[in-house]
């Protein structure tokens, strides 16, 4: 099993910072290189698996878009399936809506009501967590669609933008905090 910090290097290395994207002022976070290297996205998604236990989860959840790659290699590796949590509008039966505010603006996200059975147990998962917004969505969906939420996990935690106080007492595992 990789520990803690190979894990944080792995991450760190398939990472590159793209300055004034999407707007001026904001350094995003580019992990596709990550994604696009074989052995360390293995590593990353198993050493994900490793933390939790295959069998404390029931189900994963991803938060569009970059969300759904993790998401869906988690739950392959894990052997369970995967829910796709959506921006407004993308799906086709009826959805539970949660909407938060961003820095300008407003965004919302959706799953669909059917989307888990009472009491599963959902392991959410998304790419970067930031200013905590999404990630409190995400985690509320999942709990007003009857799921139980089993964790919370990121490749990536921008500390300073302090989103886990976003989250109240829910328990966030970043497999690198910058
Ligand atoms: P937030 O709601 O502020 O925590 O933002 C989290 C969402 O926005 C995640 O789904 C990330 O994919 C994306 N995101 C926010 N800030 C960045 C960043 N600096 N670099 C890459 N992705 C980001």
């Amino acid at each position: 099993m990789t520990d803690e910090l190979d894990l944080a290097a792995v991450v760190a290395g398939g990472t590159v910072d793209v300055l004034d994207f999407p707007k001026p002022g904001i350094v995003f976070k580019d992990l596709m290189p990550l994604f696009a290297d074989g052995p360390a996205f293995r590593t990353v998604i198993d050493g994900i698996v490793a933390h939790y236990g295959k069998d404390t989860f029931d189900v994963v959840a991803g938060v569009e878009a970059r969300g759904f790659v993790v998401a869906a290699a988690v739950a392959y590796a894990a052997g369970v399936g995967v829910v796709p949590v959506r921006k407004a509008g993308k799906l086709p039966r009826p959805a539970i809506a949660v909407s938060y505010e961003l820095e300008y603006g407003e965004a919302t996200l959706e799953v669909h009501e059917d989307a888990f059975v009472a009491g599963q147990r959902v392991l959410v998962v998304d790419d970067v967590l930031a200013t905590g917004g999404t990630a409190g969505a995400a985690l509320e969906l999942v709990e007003r669609a009857g799921g139980t939420v089993a964790g919370f996990t990121v490749l990536m935690e921008l500390a300073f933008l302090k989103g886990r106080e976003r989250l109240g007492s829910r328990t966030v595992h970043a497999l690198l905090t910058v």
